[in-house]
């Protein structure tokens, strides 16, 4: 992937850093964004340290100026990326009406909002990039897109959302060369998420993560590198990823 130029959203912590940091060991550049500037740069400084280019450009997804600002940090000093992670997200596990209005839009605004907002601002750089070597935008949707699950309706319905964004947009982008993927973990550890649970269900959740066992960040990362890099022509247009055990 020494040819690539990515971005990937999300990145201070769980799936994010770990797609960074496994596409940053394929050779590809990579910008880093998420709200905290000190853990965007210790990852891009451990990238650098290991050989790699990274670069840490925090923004908060939903901001369209910071996501701007952020943009034209990227376009200066890596030039245009053919490779957009949309990976930033929230989760509130919480019956529906315990759930504060301004948490519940908050949620959608980062899930939903920010995928739409960044997208948005990198798809004339991806439309450039696509134009003369493989480009792809992958978006990190969720099993609960399509699950129903009580407590998670706010949260399956920002990824119901996402997937049914990546799938029209594919539709729209495919005749530009952008490959567009939807990919769908299931429970994933090794990630922030989980502090998202209220205090009683956290022990709920840790003894299913040990149980089943949940499928590692750095496993969907694996697969991350895999779709990237198939030959041009090939799309894992949608891809789920589950520890084998869950059902
Ligand atoms: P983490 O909490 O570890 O990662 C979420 C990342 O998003 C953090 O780096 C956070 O950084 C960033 N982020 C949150 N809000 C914003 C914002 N407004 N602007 C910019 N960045 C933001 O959790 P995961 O790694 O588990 O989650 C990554 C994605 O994977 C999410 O979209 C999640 O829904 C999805 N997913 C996770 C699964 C799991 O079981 N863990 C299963 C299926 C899907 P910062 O706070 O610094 O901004």
């Amino acid at each position: 992937m020494t040819n690539r130029v990515a971005l990937i959203t999300g990145a201070a912590s769980g799936i994010g850093a770990a797609i960074a940091t496994r596409l940053a060991h394929e050779g590809a550049a990579v910008a880093l964004l998420a709200r905290r500037a000190d853990r965007l740069e210790k990852l891009a400084a451990r990238i650098v340290e290991s050989g790699g280019t990274a670069i840490a450009v925090p923004a908060d997804v939903v901001d369209e100026e910071s996501v701007a600002a952020a943009a034209a940090q990227v376009q200066e000093r890596l030039g245009d990326i053919d490779l957009l992670v949309n990976n930033a997200g929230l989760m509130k596990v919480v019956p529906f009406e315990a759930l504060p209005a301004e948490q519940w839009r908050r949620l959608i605004d980062v899930n939903v909002n920010g995928m739409i907002n960044v997208t948005r601002i990198f798809l004339p750089t991806l439309k450039r990039s696509a134009a003369t070597k493989t480009t792809d935008l992958v978006n990190v949707s969720s099993i609960a897109g399509e699950r129903f699950m009580a407590g998670m309706a706010t949260y399956g319905a920002s990824k119901a959302a996402l997937t049914y964004l990546s799938r029209a947009l594919r539709i729209e982008v495919a005749g530009d060369g952008i490959r567009v993927t939807n990919l769908e973990p299931g429970m994933t550890g090794g990630t922030e998420l989980a502090d998202e649970f209220p205090a009683d269900l956290q022990a709920m959740v840790d003894e299913i993560r040990t149980s089943l066992p949940a499928i590692q960040a750095d496993e969907v990362a694996d697969l991350v590198a895999y779709v990237v890099s198939r030959p041009r022509n090939v799309n894992l247009s949608r891809v789920v990823i589950q520890p084998a055990k869950e059902i």
